[in-house]
């Protein structure tokens, strides 16, 4: 017999429980990956056609190969099963909307199609709140529940994949990329031996410091399941601060499992009224707000498909509380531009500091002024991102209103209230 293992975000051979049981159960295996023409091209894009060649590599390395067709992925898979009489098809179990429809159309095919857990350490849906409802809608209980939760035991990579004869391959589009992060299974195993080697100790004291630049880095990498999200949060059980980082990736998978419209609705309601004004989004956008802890965190964005996570915080609450505009202009923009863009993590984070999710105080007061000299106390991360202001001593960065003149090319405020933006943390 035949199975189909269709890969989507566990692009890795290590703890991959879908491929695992294919190559158990099936005499022969077809990795498969369905490119969606939908998708624009961009630096995610790139990323993924690198994942991609990695995971080929690898497949071939084992016997087998990742066979790639392009079109819609129901349509495409079962052509493929026609072709080859495959009987099985062995996928993840995803959160978003867009995935879930796709689980239900499979469900109606004339195939036995089968879902396995890896996209997050926990499944969503496996922890239930005891006070009832259908998932957890505060972060504190949830991480208490995941921390007892037993685990499947991780799974090594199949020794041999065995193909069926006379198989095509398909063509993999270059990604015509190379950038810093080479997108891909072995480049996120070295990055992650290297992180717990060098960087997990360090991460508690130092994962706020922006121009430190303390983090893992490694969220492009779980974004496409380069890496097992179970297998890291075991290597890297010493560091409650980080483990605890991953536990809020999976909190934020299990309420887009329960609220897959969160990427258009507020899940908590008591709707904001938001204020329209073009010019100032794409002010922010550009990175030219002047405010510059905001610019340094934009830029960062633009340049390297990635932000520190405390810029990311800063960033957003900027757009929503400081200039009042909807969360929504601001997760699609992040959207377009990160490595690790996904729509559990994108818009759950975003809804949290708009005040319409997760955080028991919605209404939390926010000063980017303040934040600047917090956690870029010497203006360095400003320095690296924002060139108009490199020459600028500590004192003048964060503000450089306070200059006689600003700096050539860098703009005046545009928030413009006052001197101190907001009161507040
Ligand atoms: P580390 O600090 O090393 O953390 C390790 C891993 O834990 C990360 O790789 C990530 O998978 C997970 N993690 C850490 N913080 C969070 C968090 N707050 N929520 C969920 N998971 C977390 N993360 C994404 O992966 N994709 C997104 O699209 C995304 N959008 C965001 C939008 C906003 C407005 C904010 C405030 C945060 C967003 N995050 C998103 C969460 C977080 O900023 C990134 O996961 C983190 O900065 C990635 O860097 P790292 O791998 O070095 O993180």
């Amino acid at each position: 017999n035949t199975a189909i293992v269709l890969f989507n975000r566990d692009l890795r051979v290590h703890d991959q429980p879908a491929l695992a049981a294919a190559c158990e159960r099936a005499e022969r295996v077809v990795p498969l990956f369905v490119l969606d023409p939908a998708v624009p091209e961009g630096p995610r894009h790139a990323f993924l056609l690198e994942c991609l060649a990695d995971l080929r590599a690898s497949l071939r390395a084992r016997g087998g190969d990742l066979v790639v067709r392009e079109g819609d992925v129901v349509r495409e898979t079962m052509r493929l099963a026609t072709e080859l009489g495959a009987e099985t098809v062995c996928a993840a179990a995803d959160v978003s909307s867009l995935a879930r429809r796709r689980e239900q159309r499979f469900a109606g095919e004339r195939i036995e199609f089968l879902l396995f857990p890896g996209v997050t350490v926990v499944p969503p849906g496996a922890l239930l709140p005891s006070g009832g409802g259908d998932h957890y809608r505060v972060f504190t209980p949830y991480w208490h529940a995941w921390q007892r939760h037993s685990r499947r035991p991780q799974l090594p990579p199949p020794s041999r994949v065995r193909l069926p004869s006379k198989l095509a391959a398909g063509r993999l589009p270059d990604p015509g990329r190379g950038g810093a992060m080479p997108g891909g299974e072995s480049a996120a195993r070295e990055r992650a031996a290297r992180w717990l080697r060098q960087g997990l100790d360090g991460y508690a004291d130092g994962h706020d410091d922006l121009a430190g630049d303390r983090t893992s880095r490694l969220s492009p990498y779980l974004r496409f399941g380069c890496l097992s999200p179970l297998e890291l949060a075991c290597r890297a059980e010493r560091s409650e601060a980080f483990v605890r980082q991953l536990c809020w990736r999976d909190f934020h998978h299990q309420v887009a499992y329960a609220f897959p419209q969160i990427n258009r609705e507020n899940y908590r309601h008591g709707e904001r009224r938001w204020r329209r004004d073009q010019d100032a989004l794409q002010a922010w956008q550009a990175g030219m707000t002047g405010m510059p802890i905001v610019d340094a965190g934009m830029r960062q964005l633009l340049a390297e498909g990635w932000m520190h996570n405390r810029a990311r915080l800063i960033v957003a609450a900027y757009l929503v509380k400081c200039l009042g505009l909807d969360w929504r202009a601001g997760a699609r923009h992040f959207f377009l531009h990160l490595l690790d863009g996904d729509v559990a993590n994108n818009c759950g984070n975003w809804q949290w500091v708009a005040g319409t999710g997760n955080d028991t105080r919605p209404n939390r007061s926010f000063n980017p002024l303040r934040q600047a000299r917090r956690f870029d106390p010497a203006g360095r991360y400003v320095r690296r991102h924002v060139p108009e202001l490199a020459a600028l001593p500590a004192e003048h960065v964060h503000e450089p209103w306070r200059l006689p003149a600003l700096p050539a090319g860098y703009p005046a405020r545009l928030d413009g209230i006052g001197e101190e933006p907001n009161r507040g943390n």
